[in-house]
């Protein structure tokens, strides 16, 4: 199958890329940057969707780079990278004369209001809540094929990610060197919730989503079954035991907030319980259900 994936070059898109070159598919990156395999947004914008038999986007810019003050410059990037990319593919498929059979956006479990207390499953309501909520909202709207517009029956499927855990990219690996020197610890209280997924399964449910040209569900959460319960806390004493490392220095709320600013901050300090139902009702088994075996691949 022929595959584009905008922000292909990233962290997710990588991963993903290798593991649909390896089955035998063809990708094709769309990227701000022309390169070997890539077009750039403009090419999409100004000549249209090459043909494909699936669009993925993963475009968007590192929304807790903690190198970036949360400026309203850097506010806008974070939005106009999710908002204008995905528009941009939405708009090409909706003129394709030979539209992809599926159509994949992957957002973020941010939808879900923050809580330590309510279980949310794709079916819960969201997008209200706070700055990243309305985000995830506003970015999902945009992806929507109008059925006027559309040729085909190319199905949108809305893949709501929680934070993915990978060697190579993402929010571990910046993680491990404090824990090395014995300098980690919880952020904030520790109880928010913390949804996650391994790397492998996220491609690999990205993966059948394509292969199956769509899936029966248009909503997923893309989160390990055993997330539900685990906390900031659990995660920090899971990765503690895995490197041998104590975890005793919790990460001040105050620090936090200074160094990501109001709007930021929630993501790391507050949390969703979030479960997998229509992902495992789809048929998806996860590799990496739990924390130990997760953890225990990733830091091998
Ligand atoms: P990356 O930070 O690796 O970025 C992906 C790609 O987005 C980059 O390679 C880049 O492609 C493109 N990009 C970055 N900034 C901009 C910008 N300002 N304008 C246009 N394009 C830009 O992301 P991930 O692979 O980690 O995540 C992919 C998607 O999944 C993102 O939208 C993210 O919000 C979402 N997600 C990620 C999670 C995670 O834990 N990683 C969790 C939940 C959701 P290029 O330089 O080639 O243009």
């Amino acid at each position: 199958m022929k595959v584009l994936i905008g922000g292909g070059s990233g962290f997710i898109g990588q991963s993903l890329s290798k593991l649909l070159n390896s089955r035998g598919h063809k990708v094709t990156i769309v990227s701000r940057r022309p390169g070997k395999g890539r077009i750039t947004w403009e090419d999409v914008s100004k000549i249209g969707l090459p043909p494909c038999d699936a669009a993925v986007n993963l475009a968007g810019e590192n929304v807790l780079n903690p190198l970036k003050r949360w400026t309203e410059k850097f506010k806008q990037e974070v939005i106009s990278s999710r908002i204008e990319t995905t528009r941009t593919l939405t708009q090409a498929i909706s003129k394709s004369p030979n539209p992809p059979q599926s159509w994949i956006l992957v957002t973020g479990v941010g939808y879900y209001p923050p809580s330590q207390t309510h279980q949310y499953s794709e079916e819960s309501p969201g997008g209200d809540a706070d700055f990243l909520s309305r985000l995830v909202r506003d970015w999902e709207q945009v992806a929507e094929l109008s059925p006027s517009n559309s040729k085909s029956s190319t199905q949108l499927v809305r893949v709501r990610s929680g934070v993915v855990l990978g060697r190579d990219g993402g929010a571990l690996p910046s993680m491990l060197w404090p824990f090395r020197l014995c300098l980690g610890g919880p952020i904030g209280s520790g109880n928010q919730p913390f949804p996650w997924i391994h790397i492998e399964d996220l491609c690999r449910l990205l993966c059948q989503c394509i292969e199956q040209g769509g899936c029966s569900e248009a909503i997923l959460n893309a989160v390990s079954p055993s997330s539900v319960k685990d906390t900031n806390s659990n995660f920090t004493q899971a990765l503690s035991r895995a490197l041998g490392r104590p975890a005793i220095l919790p990460v001040p709320a105050l620090a936090v907030k200074a160094l990501f600013g109001e709007d930021r901050a929630p993501m790391l300090l507050e949390g969703q319980r979030v479960a997998p139902q229509r992902t495992l009702q789809s048929g998806f088994t996860f590799l990496y259900p739990d924390l130990n075996s997760a953890l225990a691949d990733l830091l091998r």
